[in-house]
C-alpha cells in the first residue's frame, strides 16, 4: 500500500538560488562593476583598473592590487553567504565595509562565464578558478602579481530574459562610466582607470578631492566649488559644493555618500535642496560631492541588496545637519552679500533697487515715445505662413533696435514680409505702450488689450520651431567658438545615441572623449541666450525620457523648451519696431494649436469693465 505523504516542497540547489539572488544584485554590467569595485576597495586596493568590451556585455575585467585571497578563501568566496566582513549578528549594526552580504561573487558567477584569479602578497603563486553559469569548471595555480583579477564574460548568457533588457553598448558604457566616476569621487586616494573597447574613458592618479572633482565634473565647474565642513549631533558633513554660478539641469552632478557609500537618498537630496532655496532657480541643481559620516548603528544600509537606499534612525537630525552645513557656506559666500550682475541662473529673478528704478524710468520714457497706430476694423480669418528664409533676411536688413536692454534674443521677433491683406488682429491693434518692461498695452476699439510679451514671444518661437522642424529641421547657428561641456558618462551616451535627432532640432553635439561633449551649433532662436544651459536642459530631458520612449513622441516638449530659452525673461523694454514685429508674428501664430506651456498671451479689458471700476456707470 502506497503512503499518502506527498512532498511538494524541495530546497533549491545553489545554482538556482544564486541565479535568483543575481536577479536582485546584478541588473546590468554597471551593477557588476559596482560590486567588484566595492570588493577591491574593501580589500584595501590603491590601484584598480576596469576594462569592458561591448558595454560590458562581452567582457568585464577588474584588476586590483588589494590583499588578495588564499586558495581556500577564493573557493569559499564563491559560496553564497560567504564573507570575510562580518561574523556575528551584532556586526550587522556596525558595518564599516562596503560589502557584507556575501552575495555578489556567487551571483555574478551564476549568470556569466567567470574567472577569479587572486594572489596574497605572501604567496608565491596565485589561484585561478573558472566558473560557468555557477558551476566550478577548473581550479589551478597561476602566476600573477599580488591582488585580484576578476573576468566576467558573456554576462547573462544563461538568463535570456535579463539579456533582453540590456541597452545599447553606448548606454551600458555610460552607466559603467557613471559607476566608476562615483567611486573615483569617493576615493581620491585610489588610482582608477576605465577602458572601453580599447579606448580610455577615465584615468585618475591618486590625489585629493578637489582635483578629483575637477576630473569628474570638469575643471570649470570645480573652480566654482566651496568647501563644506560641518558637524552636528555626531553627524559630520564634508565635501565641496557649488554656488549659483555652477548649476545643472539634473541631479547627475550631485555626488552624495553616506559612510563612503554612494547613495541617492530622498532625505539627503531634500536637505540639500532646502539649503539652496533662493540661491539657485527651481529646476536647477548644484554640483557637489558630499560625504556624510555617522555612527554605523545610526544608519541601516541593509534595505536593498544594491545598497543604494538607506534608512536613518534619526532622519530629522541627519536632514538638519546637512542643511545647516550647506547653509553655513552658502550664507557667507560672496554672491549673497554684494550681489554681482546676476548669473545666467538668476536671470529669471526680478532686478531690485536702484538699477531697477533706473530701468523702469528708461522704459517709461521709451513707452511715451511710441507712436500710436490707427485701429483697423476688418480682420482676415486666415493667414498664410511666409517662408522663413525671407523672414531671416528681412530681420537682417532692419537697423539695430535702439533698446535699453542688455541682453537681446539672437534674433528678435522676425517679421515676415507683410502685405496689406495679411494684416491680422494683433497687427491691427493701436499700440499704447509698454508696461513694466513685460507687457504691451494696446487699444482695439473700446477694448484695452494687454499682451504678455514673454508668453507671446515664446508661443511665436514655438510655432516657428515647429514649422521648421516639419519642413526638415530646426534652423541652427554655428558657434564662433565651440563650447565644451562636461556631462556624466550616461548623459554623454545619450548625446551619442540621439545625435541625429538632436541635429534635427538644431543642435550639433559631438562626443569628445570621456564624458566631454562639444557643442558647435545651437538652434538659431536660442543661440545667443545662454544656449549652453539649453543644451543641459535638453540632455536632462532626454535622460528623463527613459529608455523606451521615442524622441519623436516628446518633440513638442523639446521644441517648447527651446522656445522657452529663446525669450528674454523679466524686464525687457521693446521699441516700437520690436513691438510691431511681435504683433505681426503673433498674427502668423496659431494660438489654438497645442502648446505644452499653455499660458494665456493676451487679456482684454472692455471699456464697460473700466467704467465699472471707476464707478461711472
Ligand atoms: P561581500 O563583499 O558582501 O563579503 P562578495 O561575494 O562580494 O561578498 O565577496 C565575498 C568575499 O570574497 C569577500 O568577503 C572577500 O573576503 C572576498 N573578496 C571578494 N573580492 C575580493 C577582492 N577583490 N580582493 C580580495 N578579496 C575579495
Ligand atoms: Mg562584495
Amino acid at each position: 500500500m502506497e503512503s499518502h505523504v506527498s512532498q511538494r516542497i524541495a530546497i533549491l540547489p545553489e545554482t538556482i538560488t544564486n541565479k535568483i539572488a543575481a536577479g536582485e544584485v546584478v541588473e546590468r554590467p554597471a551593477s557588476v562593476i559596482k560590486e567588484l569595485l566595492e570588493n577591491s576597495l574593501d580589500a584595501g586596493a590603491t590601484d584598480i583598473s576596469v576594462e569592458i568590451a561591448a558595454g560590458g556585455r562581452r567582457l568585464i575585467r577588474i584588476t586590483d592590487n588589494g590583499h588578495g585571497m588564499s586558495r581556500e578563501d577564493a573557493l569559499l568566496s564563491l559560496e553564497r553567504h560567504a564573507t570575510s566582513k562580518i561574523r556575528t549578528d551584532s556586526d550587522l549594526d556596525g558595518i564599516l565595509t562596503l560589502g557584507f552580504r556575501g552575495e555578489a561573487l556567487p551571483s555574478i558567477a551564476s549568470v556569466s562565464r567567470f574567472r577569479l584569479a587572486t594572489r596574497e602578497a605572501g604567496n608565491l603563486e596565485g589561484t585561478e578558478i573558472v566558473v560557468e553559469g555557477g558551476r566550478v569548471r577548473d581550479v589551478k595555480a597561476c602566476g600573477m602579481a599580488p591582488g585580484t583579477v576578476i573576468t566576467v564574460e558573456q554576462l547573462f548568457f544563461n538568463t535570456p530574459a535579463r539579456l533582453k533588457f540590456l541597452r545599447s553598448a553606448e548606454t551600458e558604457t555610460g552607466h559603467v562610466g557613471d559607476t566608476v566616476a562615483r567611486v573615483a569621487v569617493s576615493r581620491p586616494d585610489v588610482a582608477l582607470s576605465l577602458v572601453s573597447d580599447g579606448r580610455e574613458l577615465l584615468r585618475v592618479q591618486r590625489s585629493e578631492l578637489r582635483r578629483r572633482m575637477a576630473q569628474a565634473v570638469g575643471r570649470e565647474a570645480a573652480g566654482g566649488l566651496h568647501e563644506v565642513a560641518g558637524s552636528e549631533g555626531g553627524i559630520t558633513v564634508n565635501g565641496f559644493i557649488s554656488g549659483p554660478s555652477v548649476v545643472r539641469s539634473a541631479t547627475s552632478a550631485m555626488f552624495t555618500y553616506i559612510n563612503g557609500r554612494f547613495v541617492r537618498d530622498k532625505v539627503v537630496q531634500h536637505a540639500i535642496m532646502q539649503a539652496y532655496r533662493g540661491v539657485i532657480d527651481r529646476g536647477r541643481y548644484p554640483v557637489l560631492a558630499l560625504f556624510i559620516e555617522l555612527p554605523p548603528g545610526e544608519v541601516d544600509v541593509n534595505v536593498h541588496p544594491t545598497k543604494h537606499e538607506v534608512r536613518f534612525r534619526r532622519q530629522a537630525t541627519v536632514h538638519d545637519a546637512i542643511q545647516t552645513a550647506l547653509e553655513e557656506v552658502l550664507r557667507r559666500s560672496p554672491w549673497l552679500t554684494h550681489r554681482p550682475e546676476p548669473e545666467p541662473a538668476a536671470t529669471a529673478m526680478p532686478p531690485t533697487g536702484q538699477a531697477y528704478r533706473e530701468r523702469i524710468a528708461a522704459a517709461a520714457q521709451a513707452s511715451l515715445a511710441l507712436p500710436g497706430r490707427p485701429a483697423r476694423t476688418s480682420y482676415p480669418t486666415s493667414y498664410a505662413f511666409a517662408d522663413n528664409k525671407g523672414a531671416v533676411q528681412a530681420a537682417a536688413a532692419l537697423p539695430p533696435a535702439a533698446s535699453v536692454s542688455v541682453r537681446e534674443p539672437a534674433e528678435p521677433f522676425q517679421p515676415d514680409p507683410v502685405t496689406a491683406e495679411s494684416m491680422g488682429y494683433f497687427s491691427s491693434l493701436a499700440i499704447i505702450g509698454q508696461f513694466h518692461g513685460e507687457y504691451i498695452l494696446c487699444q482695439s476699439g473700446a477694448e484695452l488689450v494687454i499682451i504678455d510679451q514673454h508668453a507671446a514671444s515664446e508661443r511665436v518661437a514655438y510655432q516657428r520651431l515647429r514649422r521648421q522642424f516639419l519642413a526638415g529641421g530646426v534652423e541652427s547657428q554655428r558657434l564662433l567658438f565651440p563650447e565644451t561641456l562636461e556631462f556624466t558618462f550616461s548623459e554623454a551616451a545619450l548625446v551619442v545615441r540621439f545625435r541625429d535627432d538632436l541635429a534635427r532640432i538644431g543642435f550639433e553635439l559631438e562626443p569628445f572623449g570621456g564624458a566631454t561633449v562639444i557643442a558647435s551649433a545651437l538652434p538659431r532662436v536660442a543661440a545667443g541666450n545662454d544656449g549652453i544651459r539649453l543644451v543641459r536642459d535638453i540632455v536632462a530631458e532626454l535622460a528623463a525620457l527613459g529608455t523606451s520612449a521615442a524622441f519623436n513622441d516628446s518633440i513638442d516638449g523639446l521644441l517648447s523648451r527651446i522656445a522657452c530659452h529663446s525669450v528674454v525673461r523679466g524686464f525687457h523694454p521693446l521699441d516700437s519696431r520690436q513691438i510691431n514685429e511681435l504683433l505681426q508674428a503673433m498674427d502668423e501664430t496659431d494660438f489654438a494649436a497645442s502648446c505644452p506651456h499653455g499660458r494665456p498671451v493676451s487679456h482684454t479689458i472692455t471699456l464697460g469693465e473700466l467704467e465699472k471700476i471707476f464707478k461711472r456707470t
